[in-house]
This record gives C-alpha cells, sequence and structure tokens, in this order.
C-alpha cells in the first residue's frame, strides 16, 4: 500500500527542499508555496428525473503571470488536496518551461462512464456557468484543459457555454485549450503530452552522460519499454516510441491487468481492442495477466507510468527494474519511493518536465486563439516558393537534378503541425538542457526532479521579488 502521506504533501516536499537549495527567504518561500485561491463548487443537475448534486473544485496555485492554465480531470476519487497539488505542480511546470503562465487545476467529482455524453454535456455547461461567474473561467484570468476523464469534447463544451455567457469577448474560445481542430484548437494539441514524452526520452538518449547513469547505453531503438495506463497521454507516447523510434513496448497496463508481448506489442490496435471492449483481455497480440500492479515490476529499461499519482511508492519501489522512469503522469513516484530509487541509481525523469508538452502546446493554441490567425499562414507559400528558387539555382548550377523522392521534403512551407513539433522539440530540449548542467554542475542537486524544482523556484522568487509582493 502506498504510504500515509499524501500527494500534495510530496509536492510540498520537494517544493520545500528547492526553497532550502535557493536558500529562500521562509516569507516568500511560503507565499510561493502555498495554493492562492480554492473554489469549491457544487451545483444541480435534473437528470433522469431527479436532482443530482455534483462537487468539483478549481485551485489556483498561482497567477502570476496570468492567465492560471491547468487541466480539469472528472473521477470518482477527485479531492480538494489532488486538485492544490496538482495546481502547484502546474505552477512549477509552467516556470521550467518557460510558458508564461500561472498553475490552476480543477475536478469534478464524477465518474464519466456512469453518464450518457448528453448528460455529460448538461453537467459541464452547468459546471462551466459556475467556473465563470465566480473568475475560474477567462481567456485572461483562467484556462483550463483536459486531463483524466475529460477530452476535447469537453473543452468544446465548455468553450461554447462560456462564449454564450460573454458574447462581447471576442476571445471567449480562448477560455479553454485542448479545443477540436475545427471549433478553435491547433493542429497536435491531441497528441501534444505523448509527442512531450517522446522528446524528452529522444534528448535524455541524445545526452551520452546523463544515460550512463542510469546504466542505460545505446540507442532509443529496440529498448524495452513498460506503459502504465493506454490513456490519451500514454498512448500517444507508445505509439510514437514503437512506431518512430523502434522501442519494443513489452507491457502494457491498463485497470483491469497488463499485457505482455516481449517481441513489442502493436499499439494502435491494442488501443483500438481498448476502446472496443473497454479493457486488454481478449487482445490476441500479447499474454493477458489480471494482475496490473506487479507487471510494474517486470523487466524492461524503461517505465513509464501514464495512469494515476501514487503508482510506485515505497512498497513496490525495490521491485522496480527499470533504469529509466519517465512520469508522463503527474505526481505517479511518491517522495519516498524516488528516495528509494534514487538509492538504486534509477533515473527519473520527472513529470514537471516530462508531461509539459500539454502546457506547452496549449499555450500556441492559446496564442493561435487570441491572435486569431494560424500558425504558419503567412509564411507557408512563401517559403515554398523561395525554396523552389533555391533548388532551382542549384540545379541549373550543378547541371543535377535533386532526387525525386526526396525533393518535396524540403520543398514545402511549414505547415501548422510542424511548427507545433519544432516548438515543442525546441521546449523540450531547452527546458532539458537547462536541468542536465545543474544536475551535472552542482553538487547539492542529487537528480533531475531537484533541478527542475530548483529551476522553476528560482523563476518564480525571481518574478515576485522584481514585482516586490
Ligand atoms: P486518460 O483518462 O486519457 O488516461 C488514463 C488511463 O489510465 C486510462 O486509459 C485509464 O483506464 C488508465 N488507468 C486508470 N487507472 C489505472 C490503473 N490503476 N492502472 C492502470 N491504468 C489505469 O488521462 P490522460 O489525459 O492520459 O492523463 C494521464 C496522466 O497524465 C494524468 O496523471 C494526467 O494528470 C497527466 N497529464 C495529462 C495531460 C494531458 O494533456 N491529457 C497533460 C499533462 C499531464
Amino acid at each position: 500500500m502506498p504510504e500515509k502521506r499524501g500527494f500534495l504533501d510530496d509536492v510540498n516536499r520537494m517544493f520545500d527542499q528547492a526553497a532550502d537549495l535557493l536558500s529562500l527567504e521562509e516569507g516568500l518561500a511560503r507565499k510561493i508555496g502555498v495554493c492562492n485561491m480554492t473554489y469549491i463548487i457544487r451545483f444541480g443537475v435534473r437528470l433522469r428525473g431527479q436532482m443530482h448534486t455534483f462537487e468539483g473544485w478549481r485551485a489556483v496555485h498561482s497567477n502570476q503571470p496570468s492567465p492560471a492554465k491547468g487541466g480539469i480531470r472528472y473521477s470518482p476519487t477527485a479531492n480538494i488536496e489532488e486538485v492544490e497539488a496538482l495546481a502547484a505542480l502546474m505552477s512549477y511546470k509552467c516556470a521550467l518551461m518557460d510558458v508564461p503562465f500561472g498553475g490552476s487545476k480543477g475536478a469534478l467529482k464524477i465518474d464519466p462512464g456512469d453518464w450518457e455524453q448528453h448528460e455529460l454535456e448538461r453537467i459541464t455547461r452547468r459546471f462551466t456557468q459556475e467556473l465563470a461567474r465566480h473568475d475560474f473561467l477567462s481567456p485572461s484570468q483562467n484556462v483550463p484543459a483536459p486531463d483524466v476523464g475529460t477530452n476535447e469534447l469537453t473543452m468544446i463544451w465548455i468553450a461554447d457555454e462560456y462564449r454564450r455567457l460573454k458574447p462581447d469577448n471576442i476571445n471567449a474560445m480562448a477560455c479553454v485549450t485542448g479545443k477540436p481542430l475545427a471549433a478553435g484548437g491547433i493542429e497536435g494539441r491531441i497528441e501534444a503530452t505523448g509527442r512531450g514524452v517522446q522528446y524528452a526520452i529522444q534528448e535524455y538518449f541524445r545526452n551520452e552522460r546523463d544515460l550512463a547513469r542510469s546504466g542505460l547505453s545505446g540507442e532509443l531503438a529496440d529498448k524495452s519499454v513498460i506503459v502504465q495506463g493506454l490513456g490519451n497521454v500514454g498512448f500517444h507516447a507508445a505509439k510514437f516510441l514503437s512506431e518512430e523510434d523502434g522501442c519494443r513496448i513489452v507491457t502494457v497496463i491498463e485497470r483491469d491487468g497488463a499485457i505482455r508481448n516481449t517481441d513489442g506489442l502493436d499499439i494502435q490496435a491494442l488501443k483500438e481492442h481498448l476502446s472496443k471492449t473497454g479493457g486488454l483481455q481478449g487482445f490476441t497480440g500479447g499474454e493477458y495477466d489480471a494482475d496490473g500492479a506487479t507487471a510494474l515490476e517486470d523487466d524492461c529499461e524503461i517505465l513509464i507510468p501514464a495512469a494515476l499519482e501514487g503508482a510506485i511508492h515505497s512498497d513496490n519501489a525495490h521491485q522496480i527494474k527499470a533504469r529509466l522512469i519517465v512520469e508522463a503522469a503527474n505526481g505517479p513516484v511518491t517522495f519516498d519511493a524516488d528516495r528509494l530509487l534514487q538509492k538504486r541509481g534509477v533515473v527519473i525523469i520527472p513529470d514537471l518536465f516530462a508531461n509539459a508538452g500539454g502546457v506547452t502546446v496549449s499555450y500556441f493554441e492559446w496564442v493561435k486563439n487570441i491572435t486569431h490567425i494560424p500558425f504558419g499562414l503567412m509564411e507557408r507559400r512563401r517559403e515554398e516558393k523561395t525554396n523552389r528558387a533555391l533548388a532551382g539555382s542549384i540545379e541549373k548550377m550543378t547541371g543535377n537534378s535533386f532526387p525525386a523522392d526526396t525533393v518535396q521534403s524540403f520543398m514545402d512551407g511549414a505547415r501548422e503541425i510542424d511548427l507545433v513539433r519544432s516548438g515543442l522539440d525546441e521546449k523540450m530540449r531547452s527546458a532539458y538542457a537547462e536541468m542536465s548542467r545543474l544536475w551535472n554542475e552542482e553538487r547539492n542537486i542529487p537528480d533531475l526532479r531537484t533541478a527542475a524544482y530548483s529551476i522553476a523556484v528560482k523563476k518564480i522568487a525571481g518574478v515576485y521579488q522584481a514585482l516586490g509582493i
């Protein structure tokens, strides 16, 4: 069983450690560490012939800079402490990534599986009215995104309801990110968090010194990987790592157990099976085991927990075989487990960084919404024309033609998806470089998580000091 301390405690312990390392003045450290405000929402919706009361929260950890940003989750186990812990993580994540947002998070205590789609829509629209009424939803103050149990449909219901409430706000659609492409979204947002996990791992493998610290070596291709949770984040990370980097996803763990194949699972086929049947059981491309929890302890090189917090705790940490853990979920490794794993030389790429792809691409979507112009619109054809002229000149000067099968790849101007992926890759690489430098050069920075927190807290402290508050 996980240790008694909770998720919020763990986040605060990491924060305290970073504040101590930075020798932050106590009052300032307290100001940064606490959640600024948490709104408790209870509202009724008449469904199935009776009134149902729903409970939810929206926490703002920091609104410096504004807007505050963070997902909304629909989960029957959601609670106020979890929401505050996740809001704090968002503040530190945005600071680490240099994404100009404060940190927020929201949740509704509900199992989305219990309700029909049209019922979820009514519940979400009522939730939206409550959030907007108290300024916990607004393009300039608080901008949610999808998280566990919510998706782009939830986001468009929120955006549409907000637009009806504020018809004179030209930026109303920017009140939420993760919207469908046809309704104010951006290319690459659905895949963004999983894509960021892939970029994080690629960057780690480019860095030989850091790679050696985990005892791993060589290329990413053929590395064995376990993924816990084949939802939005886990699915995209597993898909890209297997299809593009040649990793073998040897085990996938879901609510109903685990599925194994040492040659590597077909992730697309497994996801289709999961969507159709609701579980892993019955998938013919691997061996099913109803005991999912112990599958985390299978042999592998890389473990990607992408489901929920506290999956790796002090009771199972010593059994984990992976040399590298990549925290695609928020808070999947408890504070105590982190210490045990570190003693064993296991490297953890922390959530603050590993799953920051979501908020980074949300930032791009928000910018697209408030500028009212898609990325690449003005430059694309101009770029293509320049490339064609350049290629034509080279062919004329050399008397040779470019190979027909490669010429198109550099002729085209950048599309929105190319720019989004390029921007995300750049953000991931530059944040990793900062963390890696601290980890390797500062004697009191024992791991990447401490490096990430130190960078983030230092940046936030700098803002508060500059503002004089
Ligand atoms: P999701 O709801 O799409 O997927 C979660 C998956 O985990 C589901 O398939 C679910 O069945 C599975 N799961 C739940 N309990 C499990 C258990 N006990 N064992 C194994 N599998 C289990 O959610 P998501 O959006 O993919 O988010 C996953 C994690 O990533 C969360 O911690 C979330 O906060 C974090 N995250 C998400 C985003 C995003 O953009 N969606 C961004 C940053 C961080």
